[in-house]
């Protein structure tokens, strides 16, 4: 078998984004994820941001591409229907002291390129901010942050990178690499020859780049602990609100998200274990301590639930670059936040390398870029409800009361690759609500038992050892 162009390793947001970007062009590529789904690594436990650039220094790789991905995702969420909110951001100061700060934070941002920012006194933030502490007296104002599902961002690029002709193969996990005349990657499912590697390994990225041959960097785990609230809660800002930055971390921040809950988070504490996905008393506690300062009508009772992530850091900046040691492998690795903001940067800077480094990248005569906007009833009016439901009947039958999802977006995820709940979870919000999937994770194992023609046994949370249900010998 002829050898790919190129292997990208890892099926997160940053493999996803390369992937489609390389898609137009003719190359023979291939998208290779150790889980079950892609997106199931720290691209599924983030804020959802799309930030401005306002908080990364400004002769950063980090800085750059973030304002870049900043302007990128625009058109991108256009193209493939993702849903793009630009909701603007306030970083509050409470002191004079902190409004100084917030003079060189413009002035840094301004350097950078972040348009339209501007300093706000409190009879502003008064009016456009009415819930805000009153004890804040000013705030520098970035119009351009948005917010996006990180999620199905990733699912939505994927699905069109592979209508462009690249291959997905999941369950897939990098073993160890070789060279001969090329890369040959050796996995559970066999040896893939490469003439070049993108390594997107996220948190594994040091390991993935160490069997290639270049042991120079580590990846140190970076833990923030996230809480979800009510959808009850959903107007309870008008903008993503920061306090000021550190040097380790953009604070803990009151969040708005795509589907409506508000989030508060992340906390920023390094850690051993890159499994380490625990939430604690202590972060909670931190996440509303901060929190209330900006907020003070935020209750604890009106958290529904919690999550944690790891930045994948390999010191201050991105690390993205070719390495002369082991010709064709390019490292894409500690892309900590704002890599969700950067991703479509990093893959133009990433295809760029690619050029650079004796890969012929020509255009295909045809590009499909859009794909059809996916239907989620909850983001769309009654009205339009009533419509579908006239049309197909599937969509009258809820399954997720809590988020009002229907039969008919479970079995239309389950169609463009759902496998597990988890994945049918992130793509349709079903089993996110505040009963947690109580009502409905067992009609939701049904459709995936009737659609993938499995036991219900075999039914997985998020892949193999997460079983839901037992085998049980005396009932096979
Ligand atoms: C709490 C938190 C909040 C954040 N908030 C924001 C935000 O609001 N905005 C923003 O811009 N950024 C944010 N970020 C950063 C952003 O989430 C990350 O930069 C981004 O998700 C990194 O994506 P990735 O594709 O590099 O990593 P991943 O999503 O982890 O993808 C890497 C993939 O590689 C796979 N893999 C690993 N080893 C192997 C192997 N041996 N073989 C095959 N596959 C392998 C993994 O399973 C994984 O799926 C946040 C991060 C955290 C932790």
């Amino acid at each position: 078998m002829n050898p790919y162009d190129v292997i990208i390793i890892g099926g997160g947001v940053i493999g996803g984004s390369i992937g489609r970007e390389l898609s137009r062009y003719r190359v023979k590529l291939a998208i290779l994820e150790k889980e079950e789904e892609l997106a199931f690594g720290v691209s599924k436990s983030n804020s959802g941001i799309i930030h401005p650039g306002t908080q990364v220094l400004a002769n950063s790789l980090k800085g750059r591409l973030c304002v870049h991905g900043n302007m990128l995702t625009r058109k991108i969420a256009r193209e493939l229907g993702v849903d793009f909110k630009e909701v603007g951001e306030l970083i509050v100061a409470f002191d004079e002291d902190e409004a100084r700060r917030l003079l060189q934070l413009k002035k840094e941002a301004s350097i950078l390129g972040v348009p339209k920012l501007k300093i706000v006194a409190r009879a502003w933030l008064k009016v456009h901010e009415p819930n805000l502490s009153s004890a804040a007296i000013a705030a520098l104002y970035a119009p351009t942050a948005g917010i996006l599902s990180p999620y199905r961002l990733v699912y939505d690029m994927a699905e069109n990178a592979i209508r462009n002709g690249v291959e997905i193969h999941t369950q897939t996990k990098v073993e160890s690499i070789d060279f001969s005349s090329c890369f040959e990657i050796s996995t559970p499912k066999g040896v893939f020859k490469t003439r070049y590697i993108i390594n997107a390994a996220g948190l594994f990225a040091d390991e993935i780049s160490k069997m290639a041959g270049v042991d120079d960097f580590k990846i140190r785990p970076r833990k923030g602990e996230e809480f979800l609230l009510d959808k009850k809660s959903e107007s309870l800002t008008n903008h993503l609100l920061f306090p000021l930055p550190s040097r380790k971390s953009k604070g803990v921040l009151v969040i708005k998200t795509a589907d409506g809950n508000p989030m508060i988070g992340p906390t920023a504490e390094d850690v051993e274990d890159k499994y380490d996905l625990s939430t604690t008393d202590e972060g909670l506690k931190k996440a509303l301590d901060a929190a209330q300062k900006m907020i003070p009508s935020i209750n604890e009772n009106d958290i529904i639930a919690y999550f944690a992530g790891l930045r994948p850091v390999a010191g201050d900046d991105f690390l993205i670059r070719h390495e002369e040691k082991a010709s064709g492998l390019v490292n894409v690795a500690g892309i900590q936040s704002p890599g969700l903001t950067a991703a479509p940067a990093i893959a133009l800077f990433v295809c760029d390398i690619l050029k650079r480094n004796g890969l012929s990248l020509e255009k295909k005569l045809f590009f499909h870029s859009r794909r059809k906007k996916t239907t989620h009833l909850f983001a769309i009016p009654p009205a339009q409800t009533e419509r579908l439901v006239k049309k197909d009947h599937a969509y009258g039958d809820i399954v997720c009361r809590c988020e009002l999802v229907s039969a008919k977006e479970v079995r239309s995820a389950i169609s463009r690759g759902a496998t597990t709940l988890d994945g049918i979870k992130f793509r349709t919000r079903a089993q996110s609500g505040r009963c947690h999937g109580s009502f409905c994770t067992t009609r939701i194992m049904k459709i995936l038992s009737e659609e993938r023609k499995i036991p219900l046994t075999s039914i997985t949370k998020r892949g193999s050892g997460s079983e839901l249900i037992k085998k049980d010998k005396a009932y096979d």
